[in-house]
């Protein structure tokens, strides 16, 4: 069984892995999927910023790739920050794509493994989702 601390120090490990040698501002990311695979990923940066990559946009990319489609949780941790790390919203907005927002859960860490834990709900809980696009079919 994987729990949230296992996903939470698995994102630490592959934020050492990231690529920011602009901000310096390391992120891992581990999904957990509803079929209980875990999928990593990490902050890709460019020197055209905008083509940057968030770690949860490569986590997702990697958990899309392998087939699967849908989030049960997701550890998120950042090793240079002096506090826990939120996702930015478009980051939000990608995870809600794949996601149930009232039971999804995001695990939030500092650089220490500490973490809280929030529904996607809790932190998105005005959202636009594909259920929007049902009725333009
Ligand atoms: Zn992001």
């Amino acid at each position: 069984m994987t729990t949230a601390e296992d996903l939470v120090k698995a994102a630490l490990d592959v934020a050492h892995r990231a690529y920011a040698p602009y901000s310096k501002f390391f992120v891992g990311a581990c999904i957990k999927t509803t079929s209980g695979q875990l999928f990593i990923g990490c902050n890709v940066e460019n020197a055209s910023y905008g083509a940057t990559l968030c770690a949860e946009a490569s986590a997702i990319a990697t958990m899309v790739s392998h087939g699967e489609q849908h989030i049960a949780e997701i550890a998120i941790a950042g090793l240079h920050c002096n506090q826990t790390i939120i996702p930015c919203g478009i980051c939000l907005q990608r995870i809600r794509e794949f996601s149930k927002p009232s039971t999804t859960l995001l695990h939030l860490a500092n650089p220490q493994g500490k973490f809280v834990t929030y529904t996607l709900e809790q932190l998105q809980p005005y959202s636009f989702g594909p259920e929007f696009l049902e009725t333009a079919k």
